[in-house]
């Protein structure tokens, strides 16, 4: 059998709408197999799904037209590793101020939209001491929070009255955006969450290649 094809040691993007291309480059950025995931079939065999940034209300119903709600819940228990980013984070918590949950797979409560709007979105760096040594570049854009984490989650990065970053273990959660950071650190740990093998260190694995996506690059409109 051709395990690569078969989706062995390959992490899947979840296509439907979003931040989805970002992820795929920096997985291939490490050395990591990665395939974009539109339909139910093409869950199987993958090691991990990363279930991108984007607007968790469309995300959430175009997962129930295409049974990928379902799909998911079924693979996970199965052994597929999640990764949600922002939207992604939304759709993976068990609880959701306000809203109903959709995937609720991680014991965590979010809070949408909790910095405000579009125009309060923002950048920092914080220290993850499970992820990397340094600090890592953070982007959060139209965030959750996530405002309480149950017992069998660990909190990856606390902030003043939040937390950025937590999994389970089978879970990863963050409401910001490594993928549209030159670090690769929350790649490489979601990798080895995954199982797989990735070469580099434990530094914030800031790629000095890496320019934004074009869609952030403005140049050409001017
Ligand atoms: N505000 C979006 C939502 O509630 C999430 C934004 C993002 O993924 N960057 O779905």
């Amino acid at each position: 059998m051709d395990h690569a094809a078969a989706g062995f040691g390959v992490i899947g993007v979840l296509d439907l709408q979003g931040g989805v291309q970002e992820h795929l480059d920096h997985l291939r950025r490490l050395g990591v197999a990665a395939r974009p995931v539109k339909r139910a079939a093409e869950l199987a065999g993958l090691a991990g799904l990363i279930i991108p940034g984007g607007e968790s209300t469309c995300l959430s119903r175009l997962l129930a037209i295409f049974g990928l709600d379902r799909a998911i819940r079924q693979a996970y228990d199965g052994g597929l590793k999640l990764w949600g980013t922002c939207a992604g984070a939304i759709l993976l918590a068990r609880e959701n101020v306000g809203e109903m949950p959709c995937l609720g797979l991680i014991d965590i409560v979010v809070s949408r939209n909790a910095f405000g709007s579009q125009l309060d979105s923002f950048q920092c760096e914080a220290l993850a001491p499970a992820v990397a040594r340094e600090p890592i570049p953070l982007t959060f854009i139209r965030a959750p929070k996530i405002v309480r984490a149950g017992e069998g989650v660990r909190v990856l990065l606390p902030m003043a009255d939040y937390i950025a970053a937590a999994e389970d273990d089978r879970i990863l959660v963050t409401v910001f955006h490594p993928e549209l950071t030159p670090s690769l650190a929350f790649h490489r740990y979601f990798a080895r969450k995954c199982g797989l093998s990735v070469a580099g260190g434990d530094d914030a694995g800031v790629d000095p290649d890496w320019t934004p996506h074009s869609w952030m690059d403005f140049s050409h409109h001017v």
